[in-house]
């Protein structure tokens, strides 16, 4: 039997999700109505080649929950996804928006083809068909079901996504809506590109910054000298890489799935990611130990280990020898529910995805509500809040006879753009949704967080319902 079959992912959240409900007194039909999927998608559809030859793709698309709608969640292309694959990381979008108070409920799509062996013409016609296969079952629309990037997709496909939606339907003034990730030019939002590794920054900053926490795990506060070892250097990875380095962390050791570098002096991730562009990969990179067998590296000495590319990447095989402190949970699924257990025995804390990573959909939320109101953020108010602090500042100089410097004033007077009240209401939300999370844990006397955040999210979502009547 292969390993594909025994491992599902929608099993593994499901599992997490009954270890969360023993701490909740819900009814067992109101259970099992969150855990299932609303509906399943599945469609066939063909390829023309360049050379005249046809393929037949397999694509889905699967809305976990309709507690609240439109429901969410991003397109993935790789050679992995299934229907198991795909309704896993459905329900994990319902639970991480319940957990960071974002109104959707969860949904997830993908195509069953490796990327990297289409050129873009095949990509183009591949996404605009699936498109269009989503738009005839009503799969898609702003107040419907609304794609996002995810894992082998990004900018590039939100835009022929949006595109054909809009072609099909004309007369619908909210259309720009339907898909979030898109460029700037179609109506994207401004820090969208790296909003998830910017969430993971955020994410993780906070749990170092709890004393008691770090002291039971022997760590010191803060992220100033800690040892992060990243698996992955897409988007994901590169963004959380960036962010946490720039803060002082020291990134030892990056694993990519053709080669990994370790480097315990600290590697220069802007140089690692030149010259994977161009090479493809880090085998050559000039400095640090070309690791061939990169699964290897998660294993090696560190403080952090952030796993930010693909699901089932720690298992009940490699979890007793994580050496980390911290797991940051920057993909979807990396920890199945049996590693888990084995971390927490070894005292390891884990930071869940459904937390950690949910910076992506909480800044496509702010997309999204552009979309509806066809203004960016900021563009009512930036010029009247200069002009305010313009004068409260002239008002203070009076007053005191104090003069502020030009660097001070332009300091103190400059308005908020689209991307600063963007960084703010994504700060804001990881922020609040750590602590919340982390409260929810020692009130409860228990030791995981993803327990805790699965409990957060499971309330929310029970009260939806209960509050129709629908269940006691
Ligand atoms: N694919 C991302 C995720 O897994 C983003 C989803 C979205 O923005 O809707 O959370």
């Amino acid at each position: 039997m292969s390993k594909k079959i025994e491992y599902s992912l929608f099993d593994d959240v499901s599992g997490f999700v009954d270890d969360a409900a023993k701490h909740l007194d819900l009814h067992p039909g109101l259970l099992d109505q969150i855990k299932q999927c609303n509906s399943i998608y599945k469609f066939n559809f063909p390829l023309r080649n360049d050379d005249g030859t046809y393929e037949t793709l397999t694509g889905y698309r699967i809305q976990h929950s309709h507690h609240k709608l439109p429901v969410k969640g991003g397109i993935r292309y790789s050679e992995h996804v299934d229907e198991e694959e795909v309704k896993g990381l459905a329900a994990l979008m319902t639970y991480k928006c319940a957990l960071v108070n974002v109104p959707f409920g969860g949904a997830k799509g993908g195509v069953s083809i490796d990327p990297l062996k289409y050129n873009e013409g095949q990509m183009e016609r591949i996404t605009r068909r699936y498109t269009a296969e989503l738009i005839k079952k009503k799969f898609i629309g702003p107040a419907i079901d609304v794609p996002a990037p995810d894992y082998g997709t990004g900018a590039r496909e939100m835009a022929w996504i949006v595109d054909t939606f809009e072609a099909f339907n004309p007369e619908l003034i909210n259309a720009k809506g339907a898909v979030t990730g898109k460029p700037l030019s179609q109506h994207g939002i401004d820090g969208r590109t790296e909003a998830t590794g910017q969430g993971v920054f955020f994410g993780i900053r906070e749990a170092v910054s709890v004393e008691d926490d770090m002291q039971a795990l022997g760590l010191t506060v803060g992220l100033k000298g800690k040892r992060i070892i990243i698996q992955g250097l897409g988007n994901v990875g590169y963004y959380s890489a960036k962010y946490l380095s720039e803060a002082g962390a020291k990134i030892v050791g990056v694993a990519e799935w053709n080669g990994g570098i370790w480097d315990e002096s600290g590697i220069d991730i802007e140089a690692l990611k030149t010259y994977q562009i161009e090479n493809k990969g880090f085998k050559g990179f000039k400095k640090g130990e070309f690791i061939k067998n990169s699964k290897e590296l998660l294993t090696y000495p560190c403080d952090i280990l952030v796993p930010a590319a693909l699901e089932n990447q720690i298992t009940k095989e490699n979890a007793a020898q994580i050496q980390a402190k911290i797991i940051g949970e920057a993909a979807n699924g990396p920890v199945t529910n049996e590693a888990e257990k084995i971390l927490l025995k070894n005292g390891v804390m884990v930071i869940p995805d459904m937390y950690l990573n949910a910076g992506g959909v909480t800044v496509s939320y702010f997309e999204w509500l552009k979309n509806l109101s066809r203004v960016s953020f900021g563009k009512l108010e930036k010029r009247y809040d200069m002009e305010k602090y313009r004068k409260l500042l002239g008002t203070i100089e009076n007053a005191t006879g104090e003069r502020f410097t030009d660097d001070e004033k332009d300091g103190l007077i400059k308005g908020a753009s689209e991307r600063d009240l963007v960084l703010s209401g994504l700060e804001e939300t990881m922020v609040t949704a750590y602590h919340d999370m982390n409260r929810t844990r020692k009130e409860k006397g228990i030791q995981s967080l993803r327990t805790a955040g699965f409990i957060l999210a499971l309330q929310r979502i029970a009260i939806s319902y209960m509050d129709l009547g629908i269940f006691p």
